[in-house]
């Protein structure tokens, strides 16, 4: 008997081979390491010959010793007999000598943003993989902080009533089962749960068959292939419960460099903060189905796409088929902050986010300085003035949040801020610190001094990309990745057994254009991660571009906030329900393309009602409205 194919796709029937191995190599073939995804830099000269001939490695399980690595054996088809200056490269590699290319080819035109026509994108919603049975949802009206984020997500399932509570079916029909599976993903609080219904990936959504174990040694010479997900947040998560979905059975290895699992950080700066949540709340309910191997505590130190090799620290290699980068973000310091006080802080973990709290909670401590006027420096301020402390918010620029929500509607969350007594310093900036040892004294360049408690930084974050240096992947600034996340190296070359997810990934979002950007939401992790296990298993040529509808949200002392699409994006704003005064209202993002008007985002502050009815509209053009004829016939 015969297995069935791993990587039938249940919505679209049988898939191609998965592109991901590579172990009969053969002469390069197009789509392999080396095609170059059309918009990005022309490759340069092969990087890359085909992969060692029949080696297999033991999976080395955290703390085995160190597995040696054979030299790379480079079939002579592939070593040319008068080397030209492209391929002289592939000569060095052989003989261990890896030039690094000293500069990146010009990037061509194609690389910069241009607008796309109308309708040029996949529909606002993910395809989800859908199911067969009916399920039962049930909601923690103890965690539940009404969000709506359910509703978005699954309308035939929840619903928010004008009064501001939800409202939901507890039978819900199989055809909806995927949606509220869905919601059950990206709800922040995790209050969702569902029961009964046949999981696509096999086995029933609560309580899957035990994780498969590891194969090692003889056993992993089977042709069975293994994924590995680096990172174990919830990109890596949702990319790895999307591989079960689709039928993989292989390996799966999710590599995570904290101790813990897939947690929800949105409640760190909130209801975590204010003590209403322990950390055991945050974590993601959907891992507990989930056949895969751990390695967590472990930290991964470099990549070898050559070998299709990932080194982890103590220097233990772990050979994959298919990888998923999903490494994330780490919170932004400052050089000039004292970099030991326990008097500073960032916000990125739940071991950051319980040192903040015990800050917060100790019995002197009234006064904090907070960094920034992002989202995270202003829920911060929320979460410290409900406490009761005192909250003065520095921000170099202003008003608050205008690099997310624009000039208009950032002065409207100053205003809300300073109702709520935060001290907000715009334009400003620290030039000094100086550490007491009982008080952290900040003077500003406005001349100001600020005697504190604590500091906490909320200046934004950077692409966990260190280790990925030398790995010939473009990460200038977060994964480069076409538009089907396929990760792109530094000569414009699409890597089809490597793919990204989450806040690490950078791609150019066909909706709106074709410059890559990063995405820091929830939501966002979710859809990425199902994306990116999708365009693993199918391989950049049957891949579909990753075109979603950014979503997030926000709480500022009790006003909720929902945004859909990009507002940053926006050039215009204009306020299509309530009013900016009365702090209710639902403002339109446009800008003006070659294609006519186009819809780039829409926020709600206390209407998540109103908000669903523009939320088609993201990324739509309208026609160009004629300019009347002004010439007279003679
Ligand atoms: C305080 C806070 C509040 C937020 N609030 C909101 C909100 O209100 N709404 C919203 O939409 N979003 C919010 N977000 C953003 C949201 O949480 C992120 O977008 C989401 O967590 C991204 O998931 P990810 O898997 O891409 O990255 P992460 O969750 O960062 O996961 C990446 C994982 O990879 C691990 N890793 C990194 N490098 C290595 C390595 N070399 N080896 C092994 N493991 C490694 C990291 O330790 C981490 O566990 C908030 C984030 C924070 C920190
Ligand atoms: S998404 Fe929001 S409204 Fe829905 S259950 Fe979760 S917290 Fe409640």
């Amino acid at each position: 008997m015969t297995d069935p194919d791993p990587l039938a796709d249940p919505l679209t029937g049988p898939l191609p081979a998965v592109p991901v191995t590579f172990r009969q190599p053969g002469p390069p073939q197009p789509g392999q390491p080396g095609q170059p995804y059309p918009g990005y830099p022309q490759p340069g000269p092969p990087q890359q010959g085909p992969p060692p001939q029949g080696h297999w490695y033991p999976v080395p399980v955290h703390p085995q010793q160190p597995v040696p690595m054979p030299a790379p054996h480079i079939p002579a088809q592939h070593v040319p007999a008068q080397p030209a200056p492209a391929q002289q490269y592939l000569v060095h590699q052989h003989q261990g000598q890896l030039p690094v290319p000293q500069r990146r080819p010009a990037v061509p035109v194609e690389h910069r943003p241009a607008p796309v026509p109308t309708d040029s994108f996949e529909p606002v919603h993910p395809v989800l993989v859908s199911e067969a049975e009916p399920v039962r949802v049930s909601v923690d009206n103890n965690r539940c902080h009404i969000y709506g984020i359910c509703q978005q997500e699954a309308p035939e399932v929840f619903r928010i009533s004008e009064g501001g509570s939800l409202h939901y079916t507890r039978s819900v029909p199989a055809e909806f089962a995927a949606q509220a599976r869905q919601a059950v993903r990206c709800c922040p609080m995790q209050a969702i749960a569902i029961r009964g219904g046949d999981a696509p990936g096999g086995g029933s959504a609560v309580g899957r068959g035990a994780a498969r174990p590891l194969r090692s040694g003889t056993a992993a010479r089977s042709s069975r292939r293994r994924i590995v997900v680096a990172g174990g947040g919830l990109a890596g998560l949702s990319a790895a419960t999307r591989l079960r979905d689709r039928g993989f059975d292989g390996e799966l290895v999710l590599v995570g460099e904290e101790s813990r699992r897939p947690y929800s950080r949105p409640p760190l700066s909130k209801q975590y903060l204010a003590g209403v949540l322990d950390d055991e709340d945050l974590t993601f309910r959907a891992d507990e189905t989930l056949d895969a191997h751990w390695l967590l505590d472990t930290r991964l130190i470099g990549l070898d796409v050559e070998r299709r090799t990932l080194e982890l620290r103590g220097g233990e290699r772990l050979p994959y088929d298919g990888l998923v980068l999903a490494t994330g973000v780490d919170a932004k310091r400052l050089p000039e902050a004292p970099v030991f006080s326990d008097r500073v802080r960032t916000i990125r973990t739940v071991a950051d986010a319980e040192a903040v709290r015990r800050a917060m909670h100790a019995a002197r401590a009234h006064h904090v300085v907070i960094l920034g006027g992002g989202f995270v420096g202003c829920e911060l301020a929320c979460t410290a003035r409900e406490h009761g402390m005192d909250v003065t918010l520095v921000v170099h620029s202003a008003p608050l949040l205008r690099r997310v929500l624009g000039k208009q509607i950032g002065t409207v969350v100053g205003d809300i801020q300073r109702r709520a007594g935060v001290d907000v310093r715009l334009g400003t900036e620290i030039t000094d610190w100086q550490d007491h040892g009982d008080v952290l004294r900040l003077r500003l360049d406005d001349g100001s001094v600020l005697d504190c408690d604590f500091v906490v930084l909320g200046l934004g974050s950077e692409p966990r990309t260190e280790w990925l240096r030398g790995s010939g992947l473009d990460v200038s600034d977060g994964v480069l990745c076409d538009p089907t996340c396929h990760a792109v190296d530094q000569w414009g070359r699409a890597h089809p057994n490597i793919v990204a997810a989450g806040d690490v990934a950078r791609w150019p979002n066909a909706r709106f254009d074709s410059q890559p950007r990063r995405v820091e939401h929830l939501i966002h992790a979710v859809e990425m991660g199902q994306h990116a296990a999708d365009s693993l298993l199918r391989g950049p040529d049957r891949a579909a571009r990753f075109t979603p509808v950014p979503r997030f949200w926000s709480e500022q002392h009790g006003t909720r906030i929902q945004a859909v699409g990009s507002p940053a994006l926006g050039k215009e704003v204009e306020v299509v329900e309530g009013s900016l005064r009365s702090e209710r209202f639902v403002a339109r993002y446009t800008r003006a393309t070659d294609y006519g008007p186009q819809t780039v985002a829409v926020v709600a502050f206390d209407m998540p009602l109103e908000l669903l009815a523009y939320r088609d509209e993201i990324g739509r053009t309208r026609p160009h409205t004629r300019t009347p004829n002004r010439r007279r016939r003679r």
